[in-house]
Parts: structure tokens; C-alpha cells; sequence
């Protein structure tokens, strides 16, 4: 009897296959260098991150979370400081707001690219509003420029949330290149991933490079030498060379989604009650995620499950309507995309190695079901 074709999410096996000498030999080297935690492997992806987003500081950290909160304590962030973010994200863009002393404030996302709509940012902006996170959610850039415009006039820093877009672009400039600083996540499922947690951030200030160096290292840079009370938050060894070998590979996996997306949108245009992601004007998306809509997602998606087609729901509740953040008590009326979303959004399989085949299987099911 043959077991049936199922089609994953993802598949970094498959993955690491395609690179298994490479990733085999850096290991290796990591091991005979006995360079675990900091050291040349870090300091050399370091550089290479940095270069190849063409932003001069690389601060790595060990996860995308801290990236945001080493960012914030280095902005000084202080108890009543208010910071404006999206309302449709993974936590860990808010809760890092609060770890750092400030207070959250949701800003509703524009109703087709999942990114905070710059329109409806002023009306959040308080007296003791002191910084704007954009997200660029999916892999597609927030409208930078509007988002930009509007910290300059009211004097607010912007942080780029990262963590699903490296290598997306916005007007021709580098998403991670806008804001005073850019968070990036490197866990295993992001475009590009360690072999375990890791994470970045980047900014244009030497200054502020300095100070979140030293927080994210016991507050000191030299051994002995602790400047300031600071977090353990490191890079190892093992984890930078593996973003090295990767990092190499991340401009053509990026075209292979892209590719991947552009099949799919083909394919799935005009199908009855099937939205697809829509790309704004002068954004390039990298697609870590491919997010249709759909008004009956649920059924649509165990549609999908009942064929061996495994989807997610990159959220199935928007951040407001969270019980971590009941305290804020928000209404659906007050976020009315990021609702109405919440219950639509479905992630189709998306990876570099997905094959012909299990796409055209993904497509044929979600055809059948739109009929
Ligand atoms: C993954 C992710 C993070 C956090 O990164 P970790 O490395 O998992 O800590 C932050 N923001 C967004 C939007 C993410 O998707």
C-alpha cells in the first residue's frame, strides 16, 4: 500500500540538505576552534550580515525578541513612554515594548498588505509617544516612507521589525535601513535561519551599536571591564557559521520564493472568495509567508489538512484581542483590519525546495475547494 503524498509547511531538512557538506565542514570548524559563544564565526557573519544589507552595524543577540528589546533599552525607552506598533504581528514585537518599561499602543493595518497603515498612525501619537515599530509582516515592507515622514515631523525613532524579511526592499532601499535600528530573528523557520535561536540588530549609529554590544554582554565589552548593568544575550559560534554558509544561499532562495509566489498567484487568481497577497508599489516582497484570505478559512484549511496539505495561521488572533493584552480593552471596531483578518488569513506551504509537484497539488486542492 503506498502512504500518501503529504505536503509540509516548510522543510529545512530539505533544506539542509541541499548545503550538508558546507554546514557539516563550518560546524566542524567551530568545533576544532573551540569558538562557542562569540569569537571569529560571529564577528565574521557580523560583517557579512551587515554588508550584504548595507547598513555599517551588526549587533547579533540570541533571538529576535532581545534584538527588539536590546534596541529599546539602547533608546532609552523609560516607564510612560509610549510606543506605536502594529496591531497584526507575532508578540514578540509588543511584549518587548513593555519588558523595556514602556507602554503598548496598536495601530490598525491597512486593509490588503498586513502592514500598519500610516494613515492612522497620527491619531495614536500622544505627548508621551516617544517611537513607531513597523512590522514587515510576511516578508512585504511597510510603507516606509509615510511611515518615516511622519517621525521626522513629530520627532519619533522608528524600529524596523525584521524578523520576516531580510533582503525586502522598499523603494530600493533595504528594508532594516530606515529606522535608527532594525531587528532581525534568524530562528530555524525565518528566510534565513540558524540551527536554533539567533538574532540581530542593525543600525547606521555607531554609538548606539556600542551600547547594545554592551548591554546584550553583561555591559561590558572587554572581560572585567562592565560599563553598565547589562543581559546575557549572545551569538554562538555554531549558529553564525551556519548563517554564513546560509547568507550566501539567501539571495537565491529569496528568487525561488519569489518564483514560488508567482506561480501560486497565477495559478489561484480569480477564484471565488480566494484573496491573494497584494504587493504595494515600489515593495519588494520576500514572501516568508504566502497569505491568502478566504471568508471560510477554517473549512478551508482542514480542506487542505484532509488532503495532506498543512497550512498555518499566522494569527489566529490578532494582538489586541489577546488575553495578554486585556487590559487594554479593545473592541473589535477599534482595529477593524486586523479583526476582520484575524478570522480569514491562512499560510500556504512556502519554502525554496518546494517541488513542482507538491505546489501543483497545493493548487489543484485549493481549486477544488473554491469551486
Ligand atoms: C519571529 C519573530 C520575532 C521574534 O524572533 P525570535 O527569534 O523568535 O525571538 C519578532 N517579530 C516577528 C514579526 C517575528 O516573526
Amino acid at each position: 500500500m503506498s502512504v500518501p503524498e503529504t505536503v509540509p509547511f516548510a522543510d529545512l531538512y530539505a533544506q539542509y540538505l541541499t548545503i550538508k557538506p558546507e554546514i557539516d565542514a563550518a560546524m566542524a570548524e567551530v568545533i576544532r576552534a573551540s569558538a562557542f559563544i562569540r569569537g571569529p564565526f560571529v564577528d565574521a557573519f557580523e560583517r557579512e550580515f551587515s554588508e550584504i544589507l548595507g547598513v555599517p552595524h551588526c549587533v547579533s543577540c540570541a533571538n529576535g525578541t532581545d534584538a527588539l528589546y536590546i534596541a529599546m533599552h539602547a533608546l532609552g525607552v523609560k516607564p510612560g513612554d509610549e510606543v506605536i506598533t502594529s496591531a497584526h504581528s507575532w508578540i514578540a514585537t509588543s511584549e518587548t515594548i513593555t519588558q523595556a518599561g514602556g507602554k503598548v499602543v496598536f495601530c490598525d493595518t491597512d486593509s490588503d498588505t498586513f502592514t500598519i497603515d500610516p494613515a492612522r498612525i497620527e491619531e495614536k501619537i500622544s505627548p508621551r509617544t516617544v517611537g513607531i515599530i513597523p512590522v514587515h509582516l510576511y516578508g512585504q515592507p511597510a510603507d516606509m516612507p509615510a511611515i518615516m515622514a511622519i517621525a521626522a515631523r513629530r520627532g519619533l525613532w522608528v524600529l524596523e521589525d525584521c524578523a520576516q524579511a531580510h533582503l525586502a526592499r522598499c523603494g530600493g532601499r533595504s528594508a532594516g535601513s530606515f529606522g535608527v535600528a532594525a531587528a532581525f530573528s534568524f530562528y530555524p523557520g525565518k528566510n534565513l535561519g540558524a540551527m536554533g535561536d539567533a538574532g540581530c540588530v542593525l543600525t547606521a549609529d555607531s554609538e548606539m551599536a556600542e551600547r547594545m554590544a554592551m548591554f546584550a554582554r553583561h555591559g561590558g565589552l572587554k572581560k572585567g571591564d562592565h560599563r553598565m548593568e547589562g543581559i546575557n544575550s549572545r551569538l554562538d559560534g555554531m549558529q553564525a557559521a551556519v548563517l554564513s554558509v546560509k547568507l550566501r544561499r539567501l539571495p537565491f532562495w529569496t528568487a525561488a520564493r519569489r518564483r514560488l509566489a508567482a506561480v501560486y498567484d497565477k495559478a489561484l487568481d480569480g477564484l471565488s472568495g480566494l484573496e491573494l497577497p497584494e504587493v504595494s508599489a515600489g515593495r519588494e516582497h520576500v514572501y516568508h509567508l504566502y497569505v491568502v484570505r478566504h471568508p471560510r478559512r477554517d473549512e478551508l484549511k482542514k480542506y487542505l489538512a484532509d488532503r495532506g496539505i498543512e497550512t498555518i495561521i499566522n494569527y489566529p488572533v490578532a494582538l489586541p484581542f489577546l488575553p495578554a493584552y486585556s487590559r487594554l480593552g479593545a473592541r473589535p471596531g477599534d482595529f477593524p483590519n486586523a479583526y476582520r483578518h484575524q478570522s480569514m488569513v491562512l499560510s500556504l506551504p512556502m519554502f525554496p525546495e518546494m517541488a513542482e509537484a507538491q505546489q501543483t497539488r497545493v493548487i489543484e486542492a485549493i481549486r477544488a475547494f473554491c469551486k
